[in-house]
Parts: structure tokens; C-alpha cells; sequence
């Protein structure tokens, strides 16, 4: 039982659920909410009667989030664990999954938010080490990888560091120096991301960003004594396409070859994911997409792993909202 024990996979991944409320514009349309959370790990469809029983109406995660519920909350009961081990030196990742307008940016900021307050707190109260925060910004936008940060829109190559594995070349790395800092390169951010499009939902629907937080440090009392070893990790925020796009089938011409891609990087995590939630053996086909080459050294491994799956409450997403929780299934 030990051997079992050690040789299988350290952590699964960590699959929280967020309900978001019915928006002014659904409730003025009387638009019905079917889904509700009935305790902290259960989500229930109340619409069966109607449906048929062809699909179950319970739904068990780690932990579910109700509408009114705040991100603080999701923060600190779901994603701060797994976001804090950063300061450990151990790796990770944090997605929102979910179809266009389920909450997933919502979500995302304020928790990326929290997330960096925490860590200036941790900083403030280590003063043994001396920290570096780094804050980076990509976007993948049909399979091209695109800086944030920068107003080049020159795509980035990805190139294989034998020690770090894959790296973005000549990203942007601002070090972090506080909170206005961090207010100041997310709304750059923003802004980067709307640039060409006619609508900024047209394009986050399509899109995956990443904003990658990396922190460095080492022992005070070594500094420049040439044997302090530094201690590296890093945290990334996975703002993922509308998951939408991983279901549709779309027209011809250049929307096509957008969502071939955009499903590539979905399907190509969905395998990922999977594979990693049943215990690593194996394959893990990383280097199929862009978005899964460049988070590996933060998935799988060592590294740890949470998924926030978004989902909107109203009748007329109902496929969508399964469709999400087919995939928050998988990854349990
Ligand atoms: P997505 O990024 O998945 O397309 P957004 O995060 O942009 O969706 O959310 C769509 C809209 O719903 C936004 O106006 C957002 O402010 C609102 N919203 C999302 N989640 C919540 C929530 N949990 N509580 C209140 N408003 C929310
Ligand atoms: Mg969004």
C-alpha cells in the first residue's frame, strides 16, 4: 500500500464550480435559473421534469460557489492553497473554464488580485529574504502567442530551454513593485487585448491569456557570498477561450482556421487534464498546442493544479452549462 502510495500521482486537481447570478438583462427578460447549489460540494439541475432523466441532475466537486458568493470567498476557500504555494517554491497553474459570459474574467482579475496582495504580505513579513515578484502577460490568439505588455504585435517564438523547459522568447518580465503597479499592467493588458478587434468579447471569446507571476528569493544572510541558492516558482492565471468554442463547429474562411486552433488548445488541455487527473502514467501529449507546451513545467509533476469551471444559472445556456460540467468532471 506504501509503494502504491508513492509511486502514484502526489495531488490531484482541484475542481471548484462557480455559479454565477442571473444578470440584470436575464432577470428583466424573466429569463429561469435551473441551477442551483444545494451544499458546498453539490450542484443540482432543477429542471428535470422537463428535460427527461436522460441526464443526472446532481453534480459533486471539491467545491461548489453560489451566486452570491464573492471572489474573496472563492479566493480564500478555493483557489488561495493552490496560488500560495508559490511562495513555497512549487508550481502551479489556476484556469477559469467556461463558456462566454459565465464569469471567467470575473473571476480571473480578482483572484489574480488577492492572489498578489497575499504575496506582498508574504513579502513583508520575510524580510530574511529578498524577493523578486515578475508579472507577465501573453495572449494565444489562434495558436500565435502575443506579449501583453508590449505594443508588438510580432508573434513570440517558443523555444526549449534544457533547464526550464519551454520558454516564451523576449516576453515582457516587469518586476512588480506594488499594488498600483499591478492595477497599472492589467489595465495594459486590457488594452493590448482590444486592439483590432470590433469588440473585446468577440475577441476574449477566442482567446487565451496568461498572466504569469514569478517569484524569486534568497536567504538575506548569503547575498553575495556567491553560495545562497535561490529559490524560483511560478504562478499562472489561465483566462481561457469561451469553452464554447471547443463544441462549435464554425463556417468556413479564416473563422474556421480561428476555431480549428482554438480548439486544438481546448481539446489538447482537455487530454491533458485528463490524463494528469487519473494519475500521470503514460504520454501526456504537452507539446500538441501552444497553451499546453508553455504551461507545462507549471502542470503535472511536482506542480499543482486548479481548475475554476464558471457557469451561468439561465435556461437558454443550459448546454453549455453541461458541456462545462462534462469537462469539470473529467478533470476530478
Ligand atoms: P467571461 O469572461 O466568461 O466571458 P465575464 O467575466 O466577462 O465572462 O462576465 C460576464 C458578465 O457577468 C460581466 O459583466 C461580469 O461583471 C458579470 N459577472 C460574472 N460573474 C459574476 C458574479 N459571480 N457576480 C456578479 N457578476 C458577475
Ligand atoms: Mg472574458
Amino acid at each position: 500500500e506504501k509503494i502504491q502510495a508513492m509511486s502514484g500521482r502526489e495531488e490531484k486537481i482541484l475542481v471548484l464550480v462557480r455559479l454565477r447570478p442571473l444578470s440584470e438583462k436575464e432577470t428583466a427578460s424573466n429569463e429561469a435559473a435551473d441551477w442551483e447549489c444545494i451544499n458546498d460540494t453539490t450542484i443540482l439541475y432543477r429542471n428535470t421534469l422537463r428535460e427527461g432523466s436522460t441526464f443526472p441532475s446532481t453534480y459533486t466537486f471539491d467545491r461548489v460557489f453560489r451566486g452570491d458568493c464573492s471572489t474573496r470567498q472563492v479566493y480564500e476557500e478555493g483557489a488561495k492553497a493552490i496560488a500560495l504555494s508559490v511562495v513555497s517554491g512549487i508550481n502551479s497553474s489556476i484556469f477559469a473554464y467556461g463558456q462566454t459570459s459565465s464569469g471567467k474574467t470575473y473571476t480571473m482579475v480578482g483572484i489574480t488580485e488577492h492572489t498578489v496582495a497575499d504575496i506582498f504580505d508574504y513579502i513583508h513579513r520575510h524580510e530574511e529574504r529578498a524577493f523578486v515578484l515578475k508579472f507577465s502577460a501573453i495572449e494565444i490568439y489562434n495558436e500565435a502567442v502575443r506579449d501583453l505588455l508590449s505594443e508588438d504585435n510580432t508573434p513570440l517564438r517558443l523555444l526549449d530551454d534544457p533547464e526550464r523547459g519551454t520558454v516564451v522568447e523576449k516576453v515582457t518580465e516587469e518586476i512588480l513593485r506594488d499594488w498600483s503597479h499591478l492595477k497599472e499592467l492589467l489595465s495594459i493588458c486590457e488594452a493590448q487585448r482590444q486592439i483590432g478587434e470590433t469588440s473585446l468579447n468577440e475577441r476574449s471569446s477566442r482567446s487565451h491569456q496568461i498572466i504569469k507571476l514569478t517569484i524569486e528569493s534568497s536567504a538575506r544572510e548569503f547575498l553575495g557570498k556567491g553560495n545562497s541558492t535561490t529559490l524560483a516558482a511560478s504562478v499562472n492565471f489561465i483566462d481561457l477561450a469561451g469553452s464554447e468554442r471547443a463544441s462549435q463547429a464554425l463556417s468556413a474562411g479564416a473563422r474556421l482556421k480561428e476555431g480549428c486552433h482554438i480548439n486544438r488548445s481546448l481539446l489538447t488541455l482537455g487530454t491533458v487534464i485528463r490524463k494528469l487527473s487519473k494519475g500521470r502514467h503514460g504520454h501526456i501529449n504537452y507539446r500538441d498546442s501552444k497553451l499546453t507546451r508553455i504551461l507545462q513545467p507549471c502542470l503535472g509533476g511536482n506542480a499543482r493544479t486548479a481548475i475554476i469551471c464558471t457557469l451561468s444559472p439561465a435556461r437558454t445556456h443550459v448546454e453549455q452549462t453541461r458541456n462545462t460540467l462534462l469537462f469539470a468532471c473529467c478533470a476530478k
